[in-house]
């Protein structure tokens, strides 16, 4: 089948309408996911690990009557202390946060071998048990545990990749089932196998369509409409987040902040369906510009700011040295549509806190416009000039 085929079903059955290349790395490996993403996702699956195993540390622990009821002393007694242990585990991801320290994945694989475990020990248990009725009725039920945990992996936005990873412990637990009893036709293991490979097919589309649509969502709501760079509120949340990296990281961070020169004239000459274009060139060309790594933020009207995550000023200095020799594409007269653009960088300004950051790269910014705009000041001795500048004024 042809791979536009193949990407037009997925995209059907992911109910996306454009799937581009870009989408699909992200649904396939968290590799490809921006920090801002992943920050975002790692917040959404931790709580979900919270919910879930507060509820199975509940339904664990409530069970221990039914096995009482049910099994003979010696039996319930050991699947108590299993039930006690598999309870503790799931209290212990249900009340203790660290998000900070270690990545969701860590805590979704104990979320899943806990269930495993707890199931090939109760195997092991309930193996020879000679039980009618009701309690030979539970003790199949113990033989659904895998299924269980497969099917809770669909509540989490998960790459293909983390899924599968998850997905096939589930089967492997039933595959090694039979080593741990005497009979292993009593669990049909090669028919629950089966079973569970159907189970997980659907199980990576449900946990693709969560994180396509998580993808979409945060998407849309993250750039500005016109220029399709990142909106105010979004850049606010990347220069927090990428500012404490480069603090924890005690890597570089730089900050441009660009003004369009003599924009409110592309309005006032030619109108503002003129104005809008230019500001979507412009925009364009800004992203044109830098390295995947870096952003351009819609920071106001005709105000950008572009981040640059682990960036030292030389390395800026080059970035900006390039942009400034074609600007950012043509005003309607041809002429090109410059800016004045200031620069500022944590380390080599010794500052610690974004905002004065942020404020120090406005203040270079007024003085490229105050000394002749088409212009970058990087700081108090360096600035690039271009043939566009104006005599001062
Ligand atoms: P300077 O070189 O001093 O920065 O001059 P300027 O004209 O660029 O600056 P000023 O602050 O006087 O004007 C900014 C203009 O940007 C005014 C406003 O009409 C225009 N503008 C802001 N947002 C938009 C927008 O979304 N679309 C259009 N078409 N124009 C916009
Ligand atoms: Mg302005
Ligand atoms: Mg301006």
């Amino acid at each position: 089948m042809p791979l536009a085929l193949i990407i037009k079903q997925l995209e059907w059955l992911l109910g996306a309408s454009e799937l581009s290349s870009e989408r699909l790395t992200s649904l396939l490996s968290r590799r490809f996911h921006s920090a801002y993403f992943s920050r975002y996702r790692r917040i959404l699956i931790y709580q979900r690990i919270r919910v879930i195993s507060a509820l199975f540390a509940l339904l664990t622990l409530a069970w221990i009557p039914i096995d009482w009821l049910l099994l003979p002393t010696q039996t319930a007694l050991g699947l108590t202390g299993l039930r006690l242990l598999s309870a503790g585990l799931f209290l212990f991801l249900a009340l203790t946060d660290s998000q900070q320290s270690e990545p969701c994945q860590f805590r979704l694989t104990l979320l899943f071998i806990n269930p495993l475990l707890f199931y090939l020990a109760a195997l092991n248990q309930l193996q020879g048990l000679d039980v009618a009725g009701w309690g030979q009725y539970l003790a199949e039920v113990y033989g659904l545990l895998p299924f269980i945990a497969l099917a809770g992996l669909c509540i989490f936005p998960l790459t293909l990749l983390e899924s599968l990873g998850l997905g096939l412990l589930p089967l492997l637990a039933t595959l090694v089932s039979p080593v741990l009893v005497s009979d292993p036709s009593q669990y049909g293991f090669i028919s629950h196998g089966w079973m569970l490979v159907l189970i997980l097919g659907v199980t990576l589309l449900a946990t693709s369509i969560q994180l396509n649509f998580m993808l979409s969502l945060l998407h849309r709501i993250s750039y500005d409409p016109l220029t399709r760079v990142f909106s105010r509120s979004t850049g606010n949340e990347l220069i927090d987040l990428y500012f404490h990296l480069s603090l924890d990281q005690e890597s570089p961070f730089a900050l441009a902040f660009v003004d369009l020169d003599r924009f409110k004239s592309i309005n006032d000459d030619y109108g503002h369906e003129m104005g809008d274009e230019a500001l979507r060139n412009a925009a364009h060309a800004l992203g044109q510009q830098f390295r995947r790594s870096d952003m351009v933020i819609r920071w106001g009207g005709e105000e950008f700011l572009v981040i640059f995550p682990n960036t030292d000023m030389a390395g800026v200095r080059l970035v900006l040295e390039r942009l400034s020799q074609n600007w950012l594409g043509q005003r309607p007269d041809g002429a090109p549509l410059t800016a004045s653009i200031g620069v500022a960088e944590r380390l080599s300004d010794g500052i610690n806190d974004w905002p004065q950051l942020l404020e120090l790269a406005d203040k270079r910014m007024y003085q490229a416009k105050q000394t002749g705009r088409a212009k970058v000041v990087l700081n108090a001795e360096q600035e690039i000039r271009s043939p566009q500048t104006e005599g001062g004024s």
